[in-house]
């Protein structure tokens, strides 16, 4: 007697029409995709469609392009310019309502 291996097996029950979970992205951890100006935005934190506040902050890049037209143009008075340049900055995007950082717009 060789065909006695699988009488003790349960029969699985096949159930039809299974729905499988579709998976949903958690809207936390994905990054908003903002531009460099204020823009209009679906808080993941309040849900709420909302105006972005930007924040800019100074980067590497501000501070090497400050020293670079400083440099060329040999005067102290252009080395704010390019801290008034918004095009160097990364611009940093929260909520008004929450105040929840919703992404960052990196140049
Ligand atoms: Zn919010």
């Amino acid at each position: 007697m060789e065909a006695e291996t699988e009488s003790d097996a349960h029969p699985v029950t096949v159930t039809e029409a299974v729905i499988l979970p579709v998976p949903v992205p958690d809207p936390i951890t994905q990054p908003v995709p903002v531009g460099p100006k204020p823009c209009p935005v679906v808080c993941p934190a309040c849900k709420a469609t909302v105006i972005t506040k930007v924040s800019r902050e100074s980067t590497m890049k501000t501070h090497f392009m400050s020293l670079l037209i400083c440099t060329m143009a040999c005067g102290l008075l252009c080395l704010w310019i390019p801290y008034c340049m918004n095009s160097c900055r990364n611009a940093d995007h929260y909520c008004p309502n929450c105040g929840a950082f919703l992404g960052t717009y990196k140049r």
